[in-house]
C-alpha cells in the first residue's frame, strides 16, 4: 500500500471514531480501490477489507487472490473447501461492538456477523461516512477534469460528423470510439432517438435518426481511473417548437441548480431547486429521476442529488447534475454536466455547450 492508501485510512478512521463505529468491513468496490489499492471482483466469494479504528486492517479473501494483495497488507486467505465465515470472523477484533458494512457486503456475510456476534450494533457504512470517497483529492480532481476534457473532446468530433440516415446502434459505435480515439476506457455510450429519449436508460437499437429528431446522448469513460458521465441533446435539423421548449426549460433547470450548489447546502434542496424550475415550466411530472449522483472510481456513488438527502454539500464534492424531462410517446431532453463543488460554489468540468446544438 502507499502513503496515499495509508492516509486515506487514517481519515477514514477519524470519521469512524467520530461516529462510535469500532470497525469498517469493506467490499470489493471503489471504497476497496480507494483505501488498499486492491481490485477484486465482486462476487459470491467472500472478500473483505476487515478495516478497526485501533489495529491494524485485514483482507479476508480467496487464497488464489492473495497474490494480488499489496505489500503492507495482512490477509487472511481461505480455501474454495472451507466456510469462509469463520475466516471473516477472526478478522473483527474480538471487543468491536459497533460493525459499519459498505453496501455490497453480501447478505449472507451480514447474517453470518449479525448470528455470531448477537451483540454488535450493525450499521450502513456509507450512512456513517457519507460516502468513504466523497470528497476528493487534488489528485482525483486532477484525473476527473483529464476525464472530462477527454470528453468534452470526443463529443465535439462525434458531432462533426453528420448523424442523418444512421442507426442509434451505429451513432453509440462512432461516439464510442471516439472517447475512445481521447484515451478513455470502460467506455459508455446511450443514443437515443425521437420518442426513444423518453427512457432515460433506453438502450441504442435500430432506429434511423431523422431530420427533426432529437437525439439524447449520455456518455463518458474513465481516465486514470476516474470517469466522467455527460449528456446532452441534439436536433438533427431545425428543432420542433416544442423541442426548443423543452430544451430550454431544462437548461434553466440545471442553471438554476447550478447557482445553487456551493457548501453548506442540503443536497436535497439543490435537487429541489431544479424540480422547482421545472414545475414552474409545467414539467414537474416529467422530471421522473434524481437530479444527479457522485462521481469518481465508481460511475454512481455518494452523494446523491435527489429529494429528502439532509447531506451537506462540501468543497471536493464531484456530482453529476442531469436535470430531464421525459414525454412518453414524445421526446426526451438531459443535460448532464460533471461539477465539482469549491469553497465558493461550483464549477462544471464538462465545458461541452449546454445550449440545443443543431447538427446535420
Ligand atoms: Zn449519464
Ligand atoms: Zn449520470
Amino acid at each position: 500500500m502507499t502513503d496515499t492508501h495509508l492516509e486515506r485510512q487514517a481519515r477514514l478512521r477519524r470519521r469512524l471514531e467520530g461516529a462510535g463505529v469500532d470497525v469498517a468491513v469493506v467490499p470489493p468496490s471503489g471504497d476497496l480501490v480507494y483505501l488498499a489499492g486492491l481490485h477484486v471482483h465482486l462476487s459470491e466469494r467472500l472478500a473483505l477489507l476487515v478495516l478497526p479504528v485501533a489495529g491494524e486492517p485485514v483482507m479476508v479473501l480467496p487464497a488464489f487472490e492473495a497474490s494480488r494483495v499489496p505489500e503492507g497488507l495482512r490477509t487472511l486467505p481461505w480455501h474454495e473447501d472451507e466456510d469462509p465465515l469463520p475466516r471473516l470472523l477472526e478478522a473483527l477484533p474480538a471487543g468491536a461492538r459497533a460493525i459499519a458494512f459498505g453496501e455490497r457486503v453480501a447478505a449472507s456475510e451480514l447474517l453470518g456477523v449479525a448470528t455470531a456476534r448477537p451483540e454488535a450494533e450493525l450499521s450502513a457504512l456509507e450512512r456513517v461516512t457519507g460516502g468513504v470517497r466523497a470528497v476528493k483529492d487534488e489528485r482525483e480532481l486532477a484525473a476527473l477534469r483529464a476525464a472530462a476534457e477527454a470528453t468534452d473532446r470526443a463529443f465535439h468530433a462525434f458531432v462533426r460528423e453528420s448523424l442523418e440516415g444512421a442507426s442509434e446502434r451505429e451513432l453509440a459505435a462512432r461516439l464510442a470510439s471516439a472517447l475512445r480515439a481521447e484515451g478513455l476506457d470502460d467506455t459508455f455510450t446511450t443514443v437515443a432517438s425521437g420518442p426513444n429519449a423518453a427512457f432515460p436508460h433506453h438502450l441504442p437499437g435500430e432506429r434511423v435518426v431523422r431530420r427533426g429528431d432529437g437525439v439524447l446522448l449520455d456518455f463518458g469513460g474513465r481516465k486514470d481511473g476516474y470517469l466522467s458521465d455527460v449528456s446532452r441533446t441534439l436536433s438533427v435539423g431545425e428543432p420542433s417548437v416544442r423541442l426548443r421548449e423543452v430544451h430550454a426549460a431544462v437548461a434553466s433547470a440545471q442553471a438554476a441548480a447550478l447557482a445553487a450548489l456551493r457548501p453548506g447546502v442540503r443536497l436535497g434542496d439543490v435537487d429541489a431547486v431544479a424540480r422547482g424550475s421545472l414545475a414552474s415550466a409545467g414539467f414537474a411530472e416529467a422530471f421522473t429521476r434524481r437530479l444527479g449522483h457522485g462521481l469518481g472510481l465508481e460511475i454512481h456513488e455518494p452523494p446523491y442529488l435527489r429529494g429528502g438527502n439532509d447531506q451537506l454539500a462540501e468543497p471536493g464534492h464531484v456530482v453529476t447534475v442531469e436535470p430531464g424531462v421525459y414525454l412518453l410517446g414524445e421526446l426526451g431532453v438531459r443535460i448532464e454536466d460533471d461539477v465539482v463543488v469549491t469553497d465558493a460554489g461550483c464549477e462544471s468540468l464538462t465545458r461541452a455547450p449546454r445550449e440545443l446544438q443543431v447538427v446535420s
